[in-house]
């Protein structure tokens, strides 16, 4: 599977230790992510990343092109909603597509945790 994984910066050590629990599972699928994120998944787990720009630059609609060339399969985006992101259309489109394209899509860790043990269940 393709699979993008994002996270607003209060929720990057969130996503750090997702990533670390489910890294048996993650290490057999393609991940791609954020520029931030996939810098801090790269350095804390050793895994393969193909990383884009970090959020604020353009890396969520990156990320959202390729749902819209079918090329993902699952997102992860740890959203932290108490804080305004300066790049929150560009968010709320990714999530837009997800719909459109009907891809699984956790915004946060216990919706993220349900998908991912259904991942390792099917790997
Ligand atoms: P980042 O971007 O991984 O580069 O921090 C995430 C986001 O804010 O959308």
């Amino acid at each position: 599977m393709n699979i993008a994984l994002i996270a607003h910066d209060k929720k990057k050590t969130t996503m750090l230790n997702l990533v670390k629990l489910f890294k048996p599972t993650l290490k057999h699928h393609n991940l791609m992510a954020t520029g931030t994120t996939g810098t801090r998944i790269i350095e804390d787990t050793g895994l393969e990343v193909r990383r884009f720009q970090s959020g604020p630059y353009g890396g969520d609609q990156e990320i959202g092109a390729r749902v819209a060339q079918g090329k993902v399969d699952l997102i992860i985006f740890l959203r932290d909603p108490l804080t305004p992101q300066p790049h929150e259309p560009d968010v709320t489109a990714l999530f837009r597509l997800a719909d459109v394209y009907e891809i699984p899509m956790a915004s946060n860790i216990a919706t993220a945790r349900l998908l991912l043990e259904t991942v390792k269940s099917l790997t």
